[in-house]
């Protein structure tokens, strides 16, 4: 099965990491973050 999302933000940094939860306080859940130091997992 492959997984879609509207918003894959590449780097878990702060810039990452702020944009992700700026983008859950709008109400838009259907993203990932991705870093090529950590293994995928859901950060939300
Ligand atoms: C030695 C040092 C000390 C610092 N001290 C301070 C301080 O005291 N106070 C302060 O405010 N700021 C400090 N800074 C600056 C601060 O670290 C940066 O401003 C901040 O981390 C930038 O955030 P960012 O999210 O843009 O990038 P980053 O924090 O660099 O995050 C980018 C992320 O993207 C990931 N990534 C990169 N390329 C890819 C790729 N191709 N695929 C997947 N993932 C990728 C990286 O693994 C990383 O986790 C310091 C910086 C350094 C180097």
């Amino acid at each position: 099965m492959i997984d879609t999302y509207d918003i894959v933000i590449v780097g878990a940094g702060p810039v990452g990491l702020a944009t992700a939860i700026g983008l859950q306080q709008r109400g838009i859940s259907n993203f990932i973050v991705l870093d090529q130091t950590r293994d995928r997992k859901s950060v939300v």
